[in-house]
């Protein structure tokens, strides 16, 4: 018996950009973003478990602009109490420009994670028939 039964957490394994399958390998071919042509290129399938990880539908674009909403919101959510936001002056425009800002250096990792989300809607835990599950 190995330790494939055990069952690693889900939102652990997204967001450390594991297998959705076997949550034990990287789906991505370099550990880093760099370089940024390649940053989310996928192996072909799991290393692990054999599970396919390319498909031609698989661009997790829609999700991605979910998640750049999702945190201008946040952003939103420390700069008002931080620094306030009023109508009166220009501190809108401040808070766009952080916010942009922020989005533009969180992009790598976004884009990264939409697709990782758009996998682990499609694959779900043990999925692949090399990985024995027990319920
Ligand atoms: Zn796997």
């Amino acid at each position: 018996m190995s330790d494939t039964t055990k069952r690693p957490s889900m939102l652990a394994a997204m967001f450390t950009m594991k297998c959705p399958s076997c949550r034990r390998s990287r789906v991505f071919v370099n550990k880093s973003i760099l370089p940024f042509e390649q940053m989310v290129v996928l192996k072909d399938e799991c290393e692990v478990c054999g599970q396919q990880l390319k498909s031609e539908k698989n661009n997790g674009g829609g999700i991605n602009y979910a998640l750049t909403m999702i945190l201008f919101f946040l952003n939103l959510c420390w700069y008002w109490p931080i620094f306030g936001l009023s109508y009166k002056d220009n501190s809108v425009y401040y808070y766009l420009a952080t916010s942009i800002t922020v989005v533009l250096v969180a992009q790598p990792y976004l884009m990264r994670l939409s697709r990782m989300i758009y996998l682990y809607l499609y694959v779900s835990f043990g999925d692949s028939r090399r990985v024995e599950v027990k319920e």
